[in-house]
This record gives C-alpha cells, sequence and structure tokens, in this order.
C-alpha cells in the first residue's frame, strides 16, 4: 500500500473534496474545509449511520444539542481536570509531540522490526511459521516494546509527567524527524478550548466548546426519557462538531482540532451490559463493511488501560496508508457519567423500572465514530490509479475513486455523446428527470472519455451517455465505474435501474 497522505490530500484539494482552511491566509493548523463534493461524501455517510441508528431501532431516538454548555458540565464530565494530553518537545527538530503517541509508535517500529528479523531467520532454518508467535516473544526488541507500553501505560494511569521524561532518557527514545533523544521535560496541556459568554469582558463567564457530544446526550437524559417515553435499554444518538486543541494536528483529516463524532448511548440495566457492550461491537463493524470497508483493512483493538470507571472498551481501528489508526471507540462506562451529574447538579438522574419495581441509574454502552476518520478512510481505501483501455483501444492510466455508491458525492453523470442540439435535449430531459432522485451531474464539455475519466476521479458510480443509437430507439448506455462495463438500456428503464443500484432501503435491509 504505498498511497501517501500528501498525495491524497492533493488529490482532495484538487477534485474539491477537501481544502486547507483560510489558505489564502496561509491557513490554519488542524481545520479544514469540505469543498463541494466533500460535504456530499460527508453527509451520505453520516445519513447512512443516523438512518442505520436512528430509523431501524425503534428504541434509539435522535438530539442535537448546544456546542457551548454550563460549565459545571466538564467540571462533572472530569475534563477540566482530567483532559489533559502530556507533550514533549525536541530540542533539535523543535516538533512537538503527544508523549503517548511517540513512545507507542516507536514501540511498534520495535516489534515491527524484531517480527521482520524473526521470521526471516526462521525462513532460513526452514521452521514452521506457526512458532513465529513463541520466537518473537523471546525477541529483545519485541519484549523492549512490552516493557515500553506498560511502563507508558503505567505513568498515563498516575498522571505521572517526571516519569514519563525519565522514560524518554532512560530508553533514548529518538525523534522520528531528527533521531535526536534531547527532550524538554514531559507538560500536561488542557484540550478544550474556551470562550467567554456575556459580554463585559470581567463578568463573562468561561465556556468551553464541547471536546465530545456525549456530554450532551447525558445531561439531556432525563428530558428525553420523559418525553420520548422509552424503555430500558434505549439509546441516544447524535452527529455534531466537536473540539479539541490537539497537540499535534497532523495526518490530514486524522487529526482535526474542530471535527464531526457520530456518537450513540445505550442506557441499559446494570448487570447486561456485557451483552450489549459485545452486541454493538458486532453491529458497529458489520455498519463499516457494509458501507464497503474492507474486511482485512478493520480490526478491534482492546485498551490496554482503562478508566477506573470502565468495564472494558475496545477501537475499532482501519488500515489507513500510515497504518493501522482508531476510526471509532466502543466502550463500556457503567454509570459514571449519569451519576456524576447526579451528584454536581443534585438532580435524580435514574430510570425506574416498572418489571423490577425500583429504580436505578443505567449503565452505558458508547459508540462513537469521527465522521472526518470516515471520510478519510473511504477516500485512502478508494483512491486506486489503474490501467484502463481508451477509445482508441489502446491503454491508459486512469485515477479513479472506488466508493460505494449510496456515499459517492455524484451519484450519476448524464453525457449527450457530442454537442448537438438533439442530443443535448434528451440528455437535458434525463437529468431533469433524474435529479429529482438522485444526485446529478450534467456535462457535454470536452470527448467522452475526458468526461469518464474526470467522473472516475470523482468517485460517481454510474454514467449514462446519449449516443447516435439513442435517436433512433431511446436507448442510452450505462457505464459502471469500477469494471467499465456498459450496458444498453431503454431510456424509460433508467430510474429504476438506478432506483435498484442506489437503494438506501435495500442497503439497510441487508445490515
Ligand atoms: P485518539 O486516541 O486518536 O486521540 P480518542 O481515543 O481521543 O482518539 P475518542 O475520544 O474516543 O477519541 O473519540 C471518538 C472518535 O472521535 C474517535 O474514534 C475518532 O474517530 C474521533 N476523533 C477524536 N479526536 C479526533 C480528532 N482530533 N480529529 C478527528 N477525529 C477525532
Amino acid at each position: 500500500m504505498s498511497l501517501d497522505l500528501q498525495k491524497l490530500a492533493a488529490f482532495a484539494k484538487e477534485q474539491g473534496f477537501i481544502f486547507p482552511s483560510s489558505e489564502i491566509y496561509e491557513g490554519i493548523g488542524g481545520i479544514y474545509d469540505y469543498g463541494p463534493l466533500g460535504v456530499e461524501l460527508k453527509r451520505h455517510i453520516a445519513d447512512l449511520w443516523w438512518r442505520a441508528m436512528v430509523q431501524l431501532h425503534e428504541n434509539i431516538v435522535g438530539l442535537d444539542a448546544g456546542i457551548l454548555m454550563h460549565p459545571r458540565v466538564w467540571e462533572a464530565s472530569g475534563h477540566v481536570e482530567a483532559f489533559h494530553d502530556p507533550l514533549v518537545d525536541n530540542k533539535v527538530s523543535k516538533k512537538r509531540y503527544r508523549v503517548d503517541t511517540l513512545i507507542e509508535e516507536y514501540a511498534q517500529r520495535l516489534e515491527d522490526r524484531a517480527q521482520k528479523e524473526v521470521e526471516k531467520r526462521m525462513q532460513k532454518a526452514g521452521l514452521p511459521l506457526e512458532r513465529l508467535s513463541d520466537e518473537l516473544h523471546k525477541h529483545e526488541d519485541f519484549q523492549r516494546a512490552r516493557r515500553l507500553r506498560a511502563q507508558l501505560a503505567k505513568a498515563l494511569d498516575q498522571k505521572d509527567w517526571s516519569a514519563l521524561t525519565q522514560l524518554l532518557y532512560e530508553e533514548k527514545i529518538p525523534c522520528p524527524e531528527s533521531g535526536s533523544t534531547e527532550w524538554t521535560p514531559v507538560r500536561q496541556f488542557n484540550l478544550m478550548f474556551s470562550t467567554h459568554l456575556g459580554a463585559v469582558a470581567d463578568e463573562a463567564q468561561t465556556v468551553y466548546l464541547r471536546p465530545e457530544t456525549a456530554q450532551g446526550i447525558f445531561v439531556d437524559f432525563p428530558l428525553v426519557l420523559k418525553t420520548a417515553r422509552l424503555k430500558v435499554p434505549f439509546g441516544i444518538a447524535q452527529i455534531g462538531k466537536a473540539f479539541r486543541n490537539e497537540i499535534v494536528a497532523r495526518q490530514f483529516i486524522f487529526r482535526m482540532r474542530e471535527f464531526e463524532q457520530m456518537e450513540m448511548q445505550f442506557f441499559v440495566q446494570p448487570g447486561t451490559e456485557d451483552h450489549w457492550y459485545h452486541e454493538w461491537k458486532a453491529k458497529r463493524l458489520r455498519w463499516h463493511q457494509h458501507l464497503g470497508l474492507a474486511p482485512e483493512r478493520l480490526r478491534f483493538k482492546d485498551h490496554d488501560h482503562l478508566a477506573h470507571y470502565a468495564r472494558a472498551a475496545t477501537d475499532i481501528e482501519f488500515l489507513f496508508p500510515f497504518g493501522f489508526r482508531e476510526i471509532e471507540g466502543i466502550h463500556s462506562r457503567t454509570d459514571y457519567d449519569l451519576s456524576r451529574h447526579a451528584q454536581y447538579s443534585g438532580k435524580k438522574l435514574e430510570y425506574y423500572d416498572e418489571t423490577l419495581g425500583r429504580s436505578y441509574i443505567p449503565y452505558v454502552i458508547e459508540t462513537s465514530v469521527g465522521l472526518d476518520r470516515l471520510v478519510l478512510a473511504h477516500l485512502s481505501q478508494g483512491y486506486t490509479e489503474e490501467m484502463a483501455p481508451t477509445a482508441e483501444g489502446g491503454q491508459e492510466l486512469r485515477t479513479v475513486l472506488k466508493l460505494h455508491p449510496l456515499i459517492a458525492p455524484i451519484q450519476v453523470a448524464v453525457f449527450p455523446l457530442v454537442r448537438k442540439a438533439e442530443f443535448i435535449q434528451k440528455a437535458r430531459a434525463l437529468y431533469d428527470e433524474l435529479r429529482f432522485y438522485f444526485v446529478v451531474a450534467y456535462e457535454e464539455k470536452d470527448s467522452i472519455g475526458r468526461r469518464y475519466r474526470r467522473y472516475d476521479a470523482k468517485g460517481t458510480p454510474f454514467a449514462i451517455t446519449i449516443d447516435g443509437q439513442t435517436l433512433e430507439d431511446d436507448t442510452v448506455t450505462v457505464r459502471h465505474r469500477d469494471n467499465l462495463q456498459q450496458v444498453r438500456l431503454p431510456m424509460s428503464q433508467i430510474r429504476s435501474y438506478l432506483m435498484d443500484n442506489l437503494s438506501v432501503s435495500s442497503w439497510l435491509r441487508a445490515l
């Protein structure tokens, strides 16, 4: 997998998917804008999440809470006190890193190197690869990586920043950029953005831009419960912006300072949380695969160390061009959040269970996925360069974005083969009809070959051409983006043909 991120970012910009924010002022770190194609792609993904979550589950309802909330919310949630990342600067390269990521990636490199060496050695000695794991565990680098991870987890747990500084020095962890092992002491950094509510500066109240959407769900729990008349188990889903002043916002839209989350908190009876945790793990993995992410590029990664209130936590990771990374978190969070808000607000956040005849604070299973990370996953998996036949019988390199048809920004393109009135008239009539049902583009400029290529790069799954034969018998060709096959169909059947191929309901039914 050789696609590099810079190339993908350049492609995304050129095609109008994603732009650096405020580019005429040289941009601003970690903020990106979605262009005309990007906004469609993002909305389509969000819509399929919403439909699968809210529409398909009679016990899940939606919410759209404010970005600014009462400041006490973030005291209760623990974010004021504990939403910190440890950061460190390299003295030579002047680059800033999150220490946990720095050590984690170093440990990963050690493991990868150990594995390569062991595999090579075993092949040479003719040993069966089943013994790889045993052999690997004996390798010095592998053992060192394990030790590093354990020490990292311990220091993070205890928020012991000086232990982290010591670890960097003792283990001689190098800066990936300069190779230098000269580090500043580790410092902590709160990731929440703050602003002021009210016009008079000294009376103004400090408020925060929410760093996650989940708290809106917890705080509105009693109102939703009352108005939607729900029975445990039930869920509340929300899509919205979240803000984190990330220390290092790198890797394109993977780590942004303003991003979008799609979260669902599922409230269950205490004692049933393990069942629901497994249920949601399976459901969420299936959703990603159903939307076309390749099974071999997805995996679960259980958290090495759990927050004290958590019963279990896992990430769904996707294989990006820079390795496996988190796209979604699934967490079994006990009654921690509701209890904390009950304690800080003095309000009861309980559920009266009629069948049990008593009240309790429900336990929570959370599913939390980053919409921007999903966009990046689909773009990086879909981006393909391959040889394709030309109209003249030759071969040429084409860039094609192989997106699932339901999330393609433009689903159908309509082309008159040539720019003549009778072709144009028929093509426009078809376009005018189809745009009530799908996202459709019409284009008459350039040769048909160039138009096909142009829409391949936009990820358009179907291109319909009005040609000479259309004028005789009212049939048109439908060209498929991925296999380049063309079928000829009567114009009157196009709408239903596309409906079959772009049916959200069939997709939902098969989920
Ligand atoms: P990471 O370890 O990568 O910082 P996290 O564990 O802090 O992520 P969560 O708090 O679990 O992330 O947030 C849930 C989801 O929100 C993540 O799985 C990710 O998809 C998304 N997300 C979190 N931070 C960012 C960010 N800075 N930019 C884009 N998406 C993000």
